[in-house]
């Protein structure tokens, strides 16, 4: 954000001082938009050494590490998180980086913070008395980081300034080319009731009972990213924009209360000093077993833990390789129940952590939906490379981090769950498992560009949905649920291509349009097989780094021979809807004498001179000297019989058409959009045939397309886009006659 301010900035400036520019880019701009098929040398980055042209990581392609040692203890009486890390941090880029910027996303809700003062604020009449008495009556709750120390390897203190959610730690002298660096901070923090106070961790209170369940994140001050794009990505965490992080090797030791059971990002690395050895037993067979989940902490044990408020502590081990950040789920209330998946080329963990309040649902669904997550997106992508993937119970919630999530949806207080929460839950376990593809893996930056990470994501939750063969009611992914967005006020849209921050409907722009984009591009544009190699090419080229929109938008024509240009010009960069119709149909008839106004018709040679004749006339339906003449008169044509009996063969005779009805058809195109023109015809025998015709029809004319059909039977009805597949804002004028009007061949 920082840096493209500066630069729309500067730009009046320049063009101040300069006073006459020549008009040339007002020109180009406008020559750009004329043509919605132009390649996007306008929209894109330049290739370089870092990506090419291709899509691919370029031979210079760099990435940062940072490694980290953490201890933390939680505090549960106070509600409080102290902690110590060490980082060590590799400069792999070709940069001398003077200072290093650290991420301190507790502050966005501390009391300074800019985020609440930067939204616009209308007057709400009608508040819970929870809601008026937080806005309204009670003071500011004290959140955000304490940073206690910052300090060198040698354990001299390091000069830093904090700006906001932002620490800019000063370096002496500068930090070379391959060169790496440790330092340590030392930090608190209070945490907040998120379902109160909103955020994507915190605590759940339990009211009666007094137990918190606490899903953890964001809870250490975490590396900013560096890289060839955006040099430091230190646009600040206002809340939307999510997090963009280097990948590391995290060895975390948590202290917490010896009744609370735990899941966190990476193995557990002293399984028998936390579990009973029943337990560690239990975990041991659901290894092994594959068709159902093996419960490891009964609910039960869980029901006694509850009752305890044991004033013991245990530390629980956890040892994470290649991982782009850390999270952490505990409570005394957590039942754990695991299953081990089979993948095609090896075996991982489906784990799921709930309280009793979220059975018997999550006992029989939660982890069986993470397998079948693990397995569809593998399949689509690479084979899941961690260890595990835990599903934690955590109501309101629906968050990501690596091998951990945060997931909503439980029974009514009597375990009745509905048809609507039970789909809800598995949807959002689907979605925030596949996360660790997208963006844990496939690592892009989620601060600028949201629907990188949301809008892949939710496409491949809705394939993956599909897959479960059970008629799942998707949200997002088919073409005719985004239509109510793309027909809205044109005022309150933006392209996908717009930043996180700036996003007017976060849902609809960023998850739903880019999930349906891609499911247009698979199902209508380029097919099931070019478009999933070219998928999987994306996903396996930037797996483990960090990808921008242009190597997506590369590699997917790059693996597919299929220009998509036109495509990710309006889809992903304009507010262009798809409204395609059917102008107007005419009817034509042979004959071997022309009609009046086709006497002085001249037919030019391919290359010199006028063709001779004798010609065959195709005569409108609407013309005047066609008269009576309305039956087809192909077959009595001298012209033809002749034509078939002197230079035909016996073979060509045998496969030759006999078309007898001529319509051209008028297909216009209200909406800015380029797509496929999809056409059902349906013949007066009820048959139906389909035609396709790509969206490069509209290359030259932006407006309008004609074809001609020649049909041996009589066309009763022509349908456009029949299944819905194209996101078409307006089926009213979809077919032809008019469903309300009869047709005049009738
Ligand atoms: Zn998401």
């Amino acid at each position: 954000m920082y840096k493209l301010t500066l630069s729309l900035f500067l730009l009046p400036l320049i063009i101040f001082a300069q006073e006459k520019l020549p008009d040339v880019t007002q020109k180009q701009a406008g020559k750009y938009d004329a043509n919605k098929f132009s390649q996007m040398y306008d929209l894109l980055a330049t290739p370089n050494m870092f990506r090419t042209a291709s899509g691919a990581p370029g031979p210079a392609y760099y990435q940062q590490q940072a490694d980290y040692k953490i201890d933390v203890e939680l505090d549960d009486k106070r509600a409080k998180l102290s902690g110590y890390e060490t980082i060590t941090y590799y400069n792999n880029s070709p940069d001398s980086l003077e200072y290093l910027w650290i991420q301190l996303d507790q502050n966005e809700a501390s009391k300074n913070s800019q985020s609440p003062l930067a939204e616009s604020q209308k007057m709400e009449q009608v508040l819970t008395v929870d809601k008026f008495a937080n806005q309204y009556l009670k003071k500011g709750l004290e959140r955000g980081f304490n940073i206690e120390q910052v300090k060198d390897v040698k354990g001299n203190p390091l000069s830093y300034t904090i700006n906001q959610t932002m620490m800019r730690i000063n370096l002496a002298t500068p930090m070379k080319p391959g060169e790496k660096i440790s330092f340590s901070i030392k930090w608190w923090y209070n945490i907040n009731n998120y379902r109160q106070e909103g955020g994507r961790s915190g605590y759940e209170l339990f009211e009666k009972e007094g137990n918190r369940l606490y899903v953890i994140a964001q809870f250490y001050p975490r590396m900013a990213v560096y890289n060839d794009v955006e040099g430091w990505q230190n646009m600040q965490f206002w809340g939307n924009g999510e997090f963009t992080l280097p990948f590391g090797n995290f060895d975390v030791n948590i202290t917490v209360p010896s009744d609370h059971i735990m899941e966190a990002t990476g193995e557990l690395m002293n399984r028998s000093e936390v579990f009973t050895p029943a337990q560690v037993q239990r975990y041991e067979l659901a290894q092994k077993t594959f068709d159902k989940p093996v419960v490891v902490v009964t609910q039960a044990e869980a029901e006694a833990s509850e009752k305890g408020f044991s004033d013991k502590k245990k530390t629980w081990k956890f040892s994470a390789k290649n991982v782009r950040d850390f999270a952490i789920a505990t409570s005394r209330k957590f039942i754990l129940d695991a299953m081990a998946v089979q993948l095609s080329s090896k075996t991982t963990m489906a784990i799921s952590i709930y309280p009793k309040e979220a059975n018997p649902l999550w006992g029989e669904t939660s982890t069986r939906t993470v397998a079948h997550t693990l397995k569809s997106y593998s399949a689509h992508t690479f084979d899941y490379p961690y260890p595990k993937a835990v599903s934690v119970s955590a109501e309101d919630q629906g968050m990501e981090y690596p091998m951990i999530c945060w997931n909503f949806g439980r029974p009514d207080e009597n375990g009745v769950t509905s048809e609507q929460i039970k789909n809800g839950m598995m949807g959002v376990v689907i979605h925030e498992v596949g996360h660790n593809f997208f963006p844990m893996i496939v690592n892009s930056d989620e601060r600028q560009w949201t629907w990188m990470d949301e809008g892949l994501n939710s496409f491949m939750e809705y394939m993956a949905e599909q897959e479960l063969g059970t008629n799942f009611p998707s949200r997002r992914g088919p073409a005719k649920n985004i239509v109510p967005y793309m027909s809205g006020d044109q005022n309150f849209l933006e392209p996908i291509m717009t930043n996180s921050e700036s996003l007017i409907d976060f849902g609809s722009n960023a998850y739903a349009k880019p999930a349906t984009g891609l499911n247009i591009l698979r199902e209508t544009i380029m097919g099931r097989e070019l478009f999933d190699y070219a998928f999987k090419v994306y996903a396996n080229r930037w797996k483990f780094k960090h990808p921008t929109p242009e190597d997506f938008f590369r590699t997917m024509e790059d693996a597919s021979a299929v220009d998509l240009d036109w495509f990710f010009r309006g889809w992903f960069y304009s507010t262009d809807y798809v409204d395609i119709g059917i102008k107007e149909v005419k009817q034509y008839y042979v004959s071997e004498t022309p009609s009046q106004d086709l006497k002085e018709t001249k037919v030019r040679k391919r290359r010199f001179g006028l063709e001779k004749g004798p010609f065959v006339y195709l005569i409108s339906d609407q013309n005047p000297d066609l008269k009576q003449k309305k039956q087809s008169q192909m077959e009595g044509l001298k012209l033809l019989s002749d034509y078939v009996s002197e230079n035909l063969s016996a073979d060509e005779k045998a496969t030759l058409k006999n078309p007898k009805y001529f319509y051209e058809v008028a297909f216009n195109k209200p909406g800015g959009m380029p797509m496929p023109i999809i056409v059902a015809i349906t013949f007066d025998d009820g048959t139906i045939e389909d035609f396709k015709f790509p969206a490069q029809i509209w290359r030259k004319n932006n407006d309008t397309a004609l074809r001609v059909f020649g049909t041996e039977k009589q066309i009763k009805k022509i349908q456009i886009d029949p299944k819905l597949e194209t996101a078409d804002i307006d089926v009213s004028n979809n077919s032809w006659p008019k469903e309300e009007v009869k047709s005049r061949f009738d």
